[in-house]
């Protein structure tokens, strides 16, 4: 069966909407969300207008700063320095990637810890990590163990969790998530030996690879839950262009308990994150 990401994240987003009703209502906040475009790459602008739209649609303030392409690292910095300092802002979002001439984790480390709603800074790395209440934490894993919890329910405890990929925004901090859920966790990366015998063992399996239809269905016993972060365009024999997961959708979907399809799945989860940690951000600030 299917994980239906698109209801999940609309069921968050309305719940979301209230929390910044009483925001308002209770506190005379409104969340504000500062998102930074550097340049004009298609797929940034993209996201970066669906992230606009969705802000406003749940009642929450949006403000996007356009740059051109060829603005230096200084003068990103001295925009990222007032806004840190700016009252009104409770979310800072740099969209990646950047160009070449930007070091990115220059600019990740520049933006206040308090503000990173991307939640890749080190010290919201460290807070995950530690497991510490309040730390904003990447949006794309939040949404994975939502949509794992979706199908399993709130307690995962005990239950295998197999993560494919290590990255410091997908694999790592899932797998930090997993654990604090008492999971047992494996992470599997390009190295690893036998990857289809630890894939197997998974009663929750997260494929972040960036590979098109790269986990295969004989890697996926029957009762397990399959979480597809992967996004990949793949061309079809009639030269279109199509969306596809790091999943053999095709043939895994009947093989296994549950899988989010891609698109669908995780994808409308990250930006229904991002909303919730721009919330978390303000509701932090009032303290
Ligand atoms: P990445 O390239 O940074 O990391 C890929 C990981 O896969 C690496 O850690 C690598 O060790 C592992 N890997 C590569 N080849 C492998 C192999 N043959 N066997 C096992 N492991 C292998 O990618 P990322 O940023 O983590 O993104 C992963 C995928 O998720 C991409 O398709 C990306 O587009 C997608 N993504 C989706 C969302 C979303 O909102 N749905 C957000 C972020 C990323």
């Amino acid at each position: 069966m299917n994980i239906d990401g698109k209801l999940t994240a609309k069921r968050l987003r309305e719940k979301l909407s209230i929390e910044v009703m009483e925001l308002k209502s209770q506190h005379g906040i409104n969340p504000k969300l500062t998102v930074i475009l550097v340049g004009e790459d298609p797929a940034s602008q993209v996201y970066v207008k669906n992230k606009v739209k969705q802000t406003q649609e749940i009642g929450m303030i949006s403000d996007e700063i356009k740059l051109p392409r060829d603005t230096s690292e200084k003068e990103l910095l001295n925009q990222l320095e007032r806004l840190n300092h700016d009252e009104s802002v409770h979310g800072i979002l740099v969209q990646l990637p950047l160009p070449k001439h930007i070091d990115e984790s220059t600019i990740i480390a520049a933006i206040s810890p308090n503000k990173d709603v991307d939640g890749f800074h080190a010290m919201n790395s460290g807070r995950l990590f530690n497991g510490e209440k309040g730390a904003l934490v990447p949006c794309t894993p939040q949404g994975c163990v939502m949509l794992a919890k979706q199908h399993l329910g709130d307690d995962l405890s005990g239950m295998h969790a197999v993560v494919i990929g290590r990255s410091n925004i997908v694999g790592k901090p899932v797998a930090m998530l997993l654990l604090q859920e008492n999971c047992t966790v494996t992470i599997a990366h390009s190295r690893t030996k036998n990857l289809p015998e630890v894939c197997k063992q998974a009663d929750i399996l997260v494929a972040a690879v960036g590979i098109a239809e790269f986990v295969k269905a004989d890697w996926v016993k029957p009762e397990a839950t399959v979480i597809d972060v992967g996004i990949n365009r793949v061309l079809t024999d009639e030269g279109k262009y199509r969306l596809v997961g790091d999943v053999d959708y095709a043939n895994v979907v009947n093989k296994c308990a549950a899988i989010t399809p891609v698109p669908g799945g995780v994808g409308p989860m990250t930006i229904a994150c991002l909303l919730k940690n721009t919330i978390l951000a303000a509701k932090q600030s009032i303290s």
